[in-house]
């Protein structure tokens, strides 16, 4: 069961609920503000889903998310994770503030998802259109709106097809919170 894990209860929203004076409240945001290195000891934001924390795995060199439960393993010499339960070997390098993608795509798998995705999206509507074209309706026939509506039904769909495979592929962080959100969703009917 996965509990959504929001990143708004950090300490800077405690600080905010509490009756600290003036210049405690700022030490804390100017402290949270401050370049940290990455050690086991804290938790950050998780490069994958950008929503949950990453936080240390007990007695291991690794990190797991609250959120989107992807496990990273850590290099912390050279300030970077990897995510080792995903079919794409991602890792991202701590900056003190924030994470940086290191990983390099495979070039020969991307220009394969490309190449398949533009096939995907022009070739079926490129037939319907070309069907449409030589054999057009009567011009006051009653299925005279049809072609068009299947021309772009099949574009729509075949677009929404490889928008899918292109953010699995490129693991976009809003694709991958909307898949935990709609799995824990799932699980809870
Ligand atoms: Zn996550």
């Amino acid at each position: 069961m996965v509990q959504p894990v929001s990143d708004e209860d950090s300490p800077t929203s405690a600080a905010f609920g509490q009756p600290t004076t003036k210049p405690v409240l700022q030490a804390k945001l100017t402290s949270k503000r401050e370049p940290h290195s990455l050690n086991f000891q804290d938790s950050y934001l998780c490069p994958v889903c950008r929503h949950g924390q990453i936080s240390a795995l007990t007695l291991m060199d690794a990190f797991a998310c609250s959120f989107c439960r992807h496990i990273f393993t850590a290099n912390l010499q050279n300030q970077t994770v990897q995510v080792v339960d995903s079919a794409q070997p991602l890792s991202w390098r701590w900056n003190g503030r924030s994470w940086q993608s290191t990983h390099r795509d495979d070039p020969s798998l991307t220009a394969v998802v490309w190449f398949a995705s533009i096939v995907l999206v022009l070739l079926p509507a490129a037939i319907v259109w070309l069907m449409a074209y030589i054999f057009p309706p009567l011009p006051n026939s009653a299925w005279a709106w049809f072609p068009n509506v299947w021309l772009g039904c099949t574009f729509g769909i075949h677009l929404l097809m490889v928008s899918w495979l292109l953010a699995e592929h490129y693991q976009l962080s809003i694709y991958v919170a909307s898949r935990v959100r709609l799995r824990s969703w799932l699980n809870r009917r």
